[in-house]
């Protein structure tokens, strides 16, 4: 670090992304990408015509793409906000909001405490039950900011929409924020509760269930006055925060549900069937409705399964932390592939 670093963030503690290896081949099971290519729309959309428009700034309104995902969610194109991935827009979330100090599970995804960290915002870490689940009574009442991924990361849990209503309407004095970026692979949607709900803001990833991790597009549905607000820190830091590309690649994917739903349900699919194979060899694992599963292995500790499931060739998740570091997180990929994983697990 250099001596010219601002005191208030030489103290910050980055967040530590999912190795993208270069060189060696690995069977990538650690990040939560998508198996499958995108949708051929995208790949016939993002053509050589649209690389020429490059030299042109991109629409800061993101106007079409906003219209495919209003009409993809039922709403107005103004209650639509898109970020460059959900990681810009929960960005923005915790610095409008956070003042009063933000509230989320203390096993969660990692860049939630980064955000409060990089705003010098307060954490309020919520434990979550024996069973790893998240417990609703913990995130009602106060002004606090309540951030809460459904389902879950990395246990992949589940809350129902029952559980999400009853959080966002006993909280009328703060923003609920409902991180659903694996929401597409068997959770239930709290997208339908934001007409009812000015103090609620839902957001998602096209980088999962459709395949456009390295297209960086994320969006939020929310009431219009907090669109308005994610606006006004948008146009104070980046108004053309989507890129040309990702514009056409988003409205390409997001019109092509037949091919979505034929993508999230193999996923769930081979989802099942690994569950079930882990379970028969002694693993203890949670009931996932996500793009990965959260298993302990009933000999071999979390840190150790990584670490010789990568020499073989596999890459999966081991996290270092409290109450956690027995499991492992294993993305779902391609059937072939966890089968492959399946027969390493059989050879250590
Ligand atoms: N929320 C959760 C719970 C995640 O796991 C991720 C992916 N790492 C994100 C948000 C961010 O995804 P992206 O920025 O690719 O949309």
């Amino acid at each position: 670090m250099s001596r010219f670093m601002s005191s208030r963030l030489s103290t910050l503690k980055p967040y530590t992304p999912g190795e993208q290896p270069r060189g060696r081949e690995y069977i990538k099971l650690n990040t939560n990408e998508s198996p499958f290519p995108p949708s051929e729309n995208v790949i016939k959309a993002v053509n050589s015509a649209a690389v020429s428009e490059l030299r042109l700034y991109s629409d800061p309104e993101c106007t079409e793409l906003r219209e495919a995902i209003a009409r993809y969610t039922g709403y107005q194109s103004k209650n639509i906000f898109v970020g460059n991935g959900s990681d810009e827009v929960l960005s923005f979330l915790f610095m409008a909001y956070g003042e009063n100090g933000v509230t989320y599970p203390s096993v969660s995804y990692g860049f939630y405490k980064v955000y409060c960290d990089l705003y010098g915002l307060e954490k309020h870490e919520k434990a979550l039950r024996e069973d790893f689940t998240v417990c609703p009574d913990d995130y009602i009442g106060g002004k606090s900011l309540k951030v809460i991924a459904n389902p879950n990361a990395p246990t992949g849990m589940a809350l129902g929409t029952d559980e999400i209503e009853r959080i966002v309407r006993e909280n009328p004095d703060s923003v609920v924020v409902i991180d659903e970026a694996y929401v597409d692979f068997g959770a239930e949607s709290a997208v339908g509760l934001v007409k009812n709900y000015p103090n609620l803001a839902v957001v998602q990833t096209f980088s999962k269930s459709r395949s456009l991790a390295g297209a960086r597009l994320g969006f939020c549905v929310a009431s219009e006055a907090l669109t308005d607000d994610l606006n006004r820190i948008k146009y104070s830091n980046n108004p053309y925060n989507i890129n040309r590309l990702t514009l056409i690649a988003g409205k390409a994917a997001i019109e092509d549900r037949e091919y979505f739903e034929k993508c999230r349900r193999e996923i769930i699919r081979v989802r099942e069937l690994f569950s079930q194979q882990l379970i028969e060899r002694g693993f203890a694992v949670l009931k996932s409705s996500a793009n990965f599963v959260f298993a302990k292995s009933p000999e071999i500790g979390g840190k150790e399964l990584y670490l010789r499931l990568k020499e073989k060739g596999f890459l999966i998740r081991h996290f270092d932390s409290d109450g956690i570091s027995d499991y492992n997180r294993i993305t779902i990929g391609l059937e072939d592939d966890m089968r492959s994983l399946i027969s390493a697990i059989d050879s250590l």
